[in-house]
């Protein structure tokens, strides 16, 4: 590969293979991995072949030492304490090869550890369930138990927009129930993921529990998808490619965690400072690109301009830059294309009679905090999900209209609300059509094993979510007897 120096920050180039469970692949085709602030060789990735597809394959059905719950745990828990130790070399990468602040890259690992410790907490616990019979007047003296038994093998889809923790999400919870897993992360961010392999392999995890497979869509995705002898693919990624994946899937199990949409809702009775602050975080962090990021900022209109007067400020902090640097709040959006994109749908909306009060001005795939007023509700950036830090603000006249305007996309992922009436709190719960509704919060807070997961264009209301990604990865088998 070119530029083997690692360019300016002098950093080592990361060479790296896809794994066949634990088995290094030796391949001549080659992907880069540029920085997307500068473009620098950060590393490189041996690809894989169809061949390789099926050696997978293969080699986790045939399987090998099955796990109890306390090697299961002590996998999870082994990982956690490496990721722990090792945590700002994981926080470097992800934030070479993504452009993510290296702020936000450390809070990733946080994020990612948490997962881990849960997955290893819950792999110690059983959640079978006893029914007895003679509950009912023809019921007879006995009793029914449930169990679960991991599936044979999952094919997991991950996307770019947090190259760590949307990987772990995937393999803990498979792990903590015995399920082997093929891993295909994202092109775009490749070495964190495989970096997240070599941990578990470390760990102590037998190699037929994990391969991780990268190369072009036709040759190694797809076929994943499609194979009979997979028993479910966990998908996370855009809407698009979610439905592409549900229509080739057949018969098998398909989780789908799908783009979002997602509004903050500020009522008039709001605590502005509150308002402002949610607004700026929900919109801003991860240089926007999160799936419960705040994509529309709907303001009551009798608040609107006290709203905007603190707002702007305060978009003003995020600090869009080098994601190195420690002061940087806000990195590059994934690439160049994602960041003209987001510039393209700011001109749209601007020929529609909205106004730029707080301009980003991409450089690059640098795209700083953009905050537009006026955007009228039809602009692409209200009724599509646009992936980066824009801030579009939309205003309604009563809480009728809020809802309305909230549910008018096709999306339903999750939701914030601003306000303190118990009233208006209740009606956003029940009438919101949305996976999550957060009062007084953004739209992403989770913890990392409450279930979480949309409706709609979002996905198909199956959670994931520690507790309910394990669930995803087994069956329920009933047993009777006689008692
Ligand atoms: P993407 O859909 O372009 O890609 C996701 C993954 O799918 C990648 O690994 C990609 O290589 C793979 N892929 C592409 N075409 C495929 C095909 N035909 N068959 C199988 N796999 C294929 O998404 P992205 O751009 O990487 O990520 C951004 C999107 O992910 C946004 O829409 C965001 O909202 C969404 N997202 C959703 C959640 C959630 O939990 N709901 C979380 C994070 C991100």
């Amino acid at each position: 590969p070119k530029g083997k120096t690692g360019g300016t920050n002098g950093a080592a180039v990361i060479e790296r293979p896809c794994y066949v469970a634990g088995k290094p692949i030796v391949s001549d085709n080659i992907l880069e991995v540029r920085s997307p602030y500068d473009q620098r060789l950060v590393g490189t990735v041996k690809l894989a072949n169809a061949a390789h597809v099926e050696e997978a394959i293969e080699t986790a059905l045939k399987g090998g030492q099955k796990l109890s719950r306390y090697e299961r745990y002590s996998i999870l828990e082994k990982t956690r304490q490496l990721l722990t130790e090792r945590k700002e070399e994981f926080a470097q990468v992800i934030s070479a090869e993504s452009g993510l602040a290296i702020t936000e890259a450390r809070y990733e690992t946080g994020r990612a550890h948490d997962v881990l410790m849960f997955a290893a907490i819950e792999s110690l616990k059983d959640d079978g369930q006893i029914f007895s019979c003679d509950i009912s007047p023809s019921g007879k003296a006995r009793k029914i138990f449930t169990l679960r038994e991991p599936l044979s093998l999952a094919v997991c889809i991950t996307p770019f927009n947090h190259p760590l923790n949307q990987v772990v999400h995937k393999i803990a919870p498979a792990i903590a129930v015995g399920t082997p897993v093929i891993l295909k992360p994202s092109e775009k961010t490749p070495l964190t993921a495989i970096k997240l392999v070599e941990l578990m392999y470390e760990a102590g995890l037998p190699h037929y529990m994990l391969s991780v497979l990268l190369g072009p869509t036709k040759e190694i995705a797809e076929p994943l998808v499609k194979d009979n002898r997979v028993e479910i693919v966990s998908f996370t990624g855009s809407v698009a490619v979610g439905k592409h994946i549900a229509a080739a899937a057949g018969y098998k199990k398909v989780i789908l965690e799908l783009g979002g949409n997602d509004p903050l809702i500020i009522m008039e009775d709001a605590d502005l400072d509150k308002a402002v602050f949610l607004a700026a975080e929900g919109s801003f962090r991860n240089s926007g690109q999160r799936c419960t990021a705040v994509k529309r900022i709907l303001v009551h209109e009798k608040i609107k301009d006290a709203f905007i007067e603190k707002f702007v400020p305060k978009a003003k902090e995020y600090i869009c830059g080098d994601p190195a640097d420690e002061k940087t709040k806000v990195g590059t959006v994934i690439d160049e294309a994602a960041a003209i994109y987001l510039e393209t749908v700011v001109k749209k909306a601007i020929e529609q009679g909205a106004k730029v009060i707080l301009d980003g001005k991409r450089k690059g795939a640098l795209f700083g905090p953009t905050v537009i007023v006026d955007v009228p509700r039809n602009a692409e950036m209200i009724v599509h999900e646009s992936f980066g830090p824009l801030a579009p603000i939309v205003t309604f006249k009563d809480i009728d209209d809020a809802i309305a305007l909230s549910n008018s996309t096709a999306y339903g992922l999750s939701s914030g609300v601003v306000t303190n009436n118990m009233e208006y709190a209740l009606r956003f719960v029940k009438e919101l059509k949305v996976g999550t509704v957060n009062i007084n919060e953004v739209p992403g807070y989770r913890i990392e094993s409450s279930p979480f997961g949309g409706v709609k264009d979002s996905g198909l209301g199956v959670k994931e979510g520690v507790i309910e990604a394990m669930k995803c990865f087994t069956y329920v088998k009933t047993f009777s007897m006689p008692w």
